[in-house]
């Protein structure tokens, strides 16, 4: 609790008790995880549709609505923070559930407490040797990992020599970079194409404010960007907002599955950008 928080606001969020308890009850019927075609080399059946990522980052400290996360009848990417008390289990349960695991990599933020950031954290006075360990230190530390993002790290993610190590790393694992788009000056994107890696980045936050009446508002803002055709990558939290971002997800997820092609992370940058984690050059075909 003490040191995964993304966001700095604390939002009064009582008010939401009662609807989050009307949506905790919602039966969903969704299909099942093999059925949704979460798993690679499975054809999708609803190709022509845009493609929809949802990632639930600080997973790995026991935090609240991780159950109800990894319970979704939905291919749901995780980010599980490294050496935490859960950050193994974690990562086993939702790869056994079919869900993609990335490395919640901790960076530096301009703003924000050090506790926020955990162990193994990526800072700005690190050599490059010393950022290189500590990226195949926590990729190392979690189980199943396609790839990785950054926790925080508005500061890190627009350094262009440690990002460059990062990604250097990333490239070399056969992971691919997900920018969590904490900071609009980012590097992230434009040197993930100029290694060949896809720019594949965090487009809407889904709760950035805690409470159930911003989640749905955001959540509706995924679907509009959805019906004009667009692809999109959304990132939640567990966590204070963990089971309003759950319930949230659950009511939604009937409605989206009709309408996209909801994928996994590892199966979004493969059908978006044509990403071959053991090719030797990946290409960008957007
Ligand atoms: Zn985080």
């Amino acid at each position: 609790m003490l040191y995964i928080r993304c966001k700095h606001k604390y939002m009064t969020w009582l008010r939401s008790i009662v609807l989050t308890a009307g949506m905790l009850g919602l039966v969903l019927n969704g299909p099942g995880l093999a059925s949704a075609g979460v798993h690679p080399g499975h054809p999708a059946p609803d190709q022509g549709k845009p493609s929809l990522a949802i990632i639930i980052d600080d997973l790995g400290n026991g935090m609240k609505g991780t159950e109800q996360v990894l319970s979704l009848p939905a291919p749901i990417s995780v980010a599980v923070m490294p050496f935490l008390p859960t950050t193994k289990t974690d990562a086993e349960r939702a790869h056994s559930l079919g869900h993609d695991v990335l490395v919640h990599l901790p960076m530096e933020p301009n703003k924000g407490k050090k506790e926020w950031l955990g162990p193994g954290a990526i800072t700005s006075g690190m050599t490059d040797e010393e950022v290189r360990q500590a990226v195949l230190n926590a990729i190392a530390d979690v189980p199943h990992a396609v790839g990785v993002n950054n926790h925080m790290g508005s500061k890190i993610t627009s350094d262009r020599r440690i990002m460059s190590v990062v990604l250097d790393v990333c490239r070399e694992q056969g992971l691919f970079f997900v920018d969590s788009r904490t900071n609009f000056r980012s590097v992230a994107a434009q040197l993930a194409k100029e290694k060949g890696m896809p720019p594949v980045g965090n487009d809407i936050f889904l709760d950035d404010q805690y409470n159930l009446t911003h989640i749905s508002k955001q959540m509706r803002s995924v679907e509009d960007r959805l019906k004009q055709g667009q692809d999109c990558v959304t990132i939640g939290h567990v966590g204070v907002p963990g089971l309003y971002t759950a319930s949230v997800l659950k009511s939604s997820l009937p409605r989206l599955q009709g309408q996209v092609r909801l994928l996994g992370i590892s199966d979004f940058v493969r059908n978006v950008w044509g990403w071959d984690p053991h090719a030797v050059q990946p290409t960008d075909k957007r």
